[in-house]
């Protein structure tokens, strides 16, 4: 068996990887299984490209280099905004596709799928904007500039939670700012990111400008890493592969964006509006299955309001529903595999064996490899694993403080600082909260802070460098001064 059901654009479902203007096997002639999370069906197989394969993606990007640096920023929106209305126009295609490797339900692709094309015109958009300075001069026969440039050939490494926006967050500003792009996507979900490519490339994306290389996630790390031609890398994943990434860059001094692993706190103080903050809590907690690194991995909240909280939490927490993505009503799909649903029930678990309690649970009949039950559970303490690990799935952990800076204590209380959220109706607590808390992104009375628009990005362990707003462009530019002399006026 292999494939995917119902795509009315079948020739977007594509067994390849791309380098220059090819379709490619590998060149070691292996191929890696990509299977349903749902079924563990196997619905087709990538290339195992390797070292060899990488190299030759980076050298039709080198190739490719010079011609699209030279195309005005207008020509390369023209073309950004070409694929941004053909990735709206395949949104069912894409969205089955996604649901297929990933297991998200199909709405849940089909949200992704516009998310990822957001960024694709916002970057479109941002490239025509892209602008240098001049600088006072210390002499009358001087000028002084400081010119914008393309870093130049750009490697992009994905990870699996988000098939479909984390190429397009980091392949859009590459190409607006005339960069050429070595893509490698998550094993586990390389279709999305193949057919983008495919997208791109029927929108007017030259040949070597966006190539795609499938397979051995070391092998070919190793070679983007150690490429004096790769300029940059752009890197999402977890931690631990971060920080293997930075040693092995470290030869090259290459420039490096991460978006690494984080541990969010979600914080009800009790003057919250609790419509607002439980559906925050869903929204941040459950999205993906809680496979998302902005997800609430700690609900803490205060005790004059805990109790009507969780029982409000644990109605909705009740009311999801676990199924195949592709069913209508699902909710929850599938984990990614089972040692995530092994991580998960892990978790849990310990939590249990050190006195959480289950608040609520969601209905569940599944095989246990494939899907988590979404649980709520109250008396979460701080040496559970759910509060110092990334738990990546459906389990929503209460913290019960009293006082704010005991919240603020806790919460800060990791090593990772990636995104935060707080409810309050006080504005003195709001500011000064927002002020404390240390991630790169915080929500007040929002359980959302990922859009195109606005920097996405961490602090400490959870990376370098932001994605999206205005920032997403300038990790694609170098600033190059350029002093011009001896004017004769
Ligand atoms: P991962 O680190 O296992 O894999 C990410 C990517 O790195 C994949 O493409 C994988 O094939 C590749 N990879 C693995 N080993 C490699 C190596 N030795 N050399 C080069 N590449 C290698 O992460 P994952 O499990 O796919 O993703 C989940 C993690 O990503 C979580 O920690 C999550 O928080 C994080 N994440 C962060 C953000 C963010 O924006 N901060 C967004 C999504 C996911």
């Amino acid at each position: 068996m292999g494939g995917i059901a119902g795509l009315t654009r079948p020739d977007l479902f594509i067994e390849r990887m791309r380098i220059g203007g090819e379709w490619m096997a590998a060149s070691g002639g292996g191929t890696v299984p990509v299977e349903d999370p749902a079924t563990g069906e196997t619905i087709g197989t990538v290339p195992a490209g390797d070292a060899a394969d990488a190299r030759a993606a980076i050298d039709a990007a080198a190739a490719a280099y010079g011609p699209w640096r030279r195309r005005t920023a207008g020509e390369r929106a023209a073309i950004l905004e070409r694929w941004h209305d053909l990735i709206l126009a395949n949104v069912a295609d894409l969205g089955r596709i996604m649901t297929a490797e990933q297991g998200k339900p199909t709405a849940e692709a089909e949200g992704e799928i516009r998310y990822a094309a957001t960024f694709v015109k916002w970057f479109a958009e941002e490239g025509r904007r892209i602008g240098g300075y001049d600088v006072p001069a210390p002499t009358a026969d001087r000028r002084v500039l400081a010119l914008k440039e393309p870093v130049g050939v750009c490697a992009a490494i994905t990870p699996w939670n988000f098939p479909a926006a984390m190429i397009t967050r980091k392949c859009a500003p590459a190409l607006a700012a005339g960069c050429t792009v070595v893509v490698k996507p998550s094993e586990l979900t390389p279709f999305s990111a193949i057919a983008l490519v495919e997208l791109a490339r029927q929108a007017g994306v030259p040949d070597g400008v966006l190539n795609i290389v499938t397979g051995l996630p070391a092998d070919i790390g190793a070679e983007l890493t150690a490429s004096e031609t790769v300029r940059k890398i752009s890197f999402t994943g977890s931690t631990r592969v971060g920080a293997l990434l930075m040693e092995q860059s470290a030869p090259t001094l290459k420039r490096l964006s991460f978006e690494l692993g984080g541990n969010a706190p979600f914080i009800v103080f009790d003057d919250a509006d609790l419509d607002m903050a439980v559906a925050g809590a869903m929204m941040s907690k459950f999205r993906n299955a809680g496979q998302t690194c902005v997800c609430a991995n700690r609900i803490l909240v205060q005790a004059g309001i805990h109790d009507r909280f969780v029982e409000r939490l644990g109605a909705a927490v009740r009311a999801l529903t676990v199924a195949d993505g592709r069913r209508a009503g699902a909710t929850i799909g599938p984990l990614i595999n089972a040692a995530a649903t092994a991580k998960v029930a892990g978790h849990l678990a310990d939590a249990l064996a050190k006195g959480a309690s289950v608040a609520a649970a969601a209905d569940f009949a599944h095989d246990e490899t494939r899907f988590s039950r979404p649980v709520l559970l109250t008396g979460a303490t701080t040496d559970m694993r759910l509060a110092t690990e990334e738990t990546f799935g459906p389990i929503a952990p209460v913290f019960r403080f009293e006082e704010e800076a005991e919240a603020i204590a806790i919460a800060n209380a990791t090593p990772f600082g990636l995104a935060s959220y707080f409810y309050t109706d006080n504005l003195h607590r709001a500011w000064r909260v927002a002020e404390a808390l240390d991630f790169g992104m915080v929500g007040l009375n929002t359980g959302t802070v990922a859009m195109e628009m606005a920097p996405f990005g961490g602090i400490k362990q959870s990376g370098l460098g932001r994605e999206g707003g205005r920032a997403g462009i300038e990790e694609y530019l170098e600033t190059k001064a350029f002093h011009w002399g001896g004017l004769k006026l």
